[in-house]
């Protein structure tokens, strides 16, 4: 019952290349802890 095929649908992290819970806003495709890291270093703050 494992259907986890990489491609369509599939959403991986570009930075780190894991896959799981992905941010594609601003077409980043970054996981949450890259997400920060990113959105910190291009000066984003924080969003609540
Ligand atoms: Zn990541």
């Amino acid at each position: 019952m494992s259907k986890r095929k990489f491609g369509k649908g599939a959403h991986i992290c570009k930075r780190c290349g894991r896959p799981g819970p992905v941010y594609q806003c601003y077409g980043l495709n970054l996981c949450r802890r890259c997400f920060r890291e990113i959105a910190s270093k291009m000066g984003f703050k924080k969003y609540s």
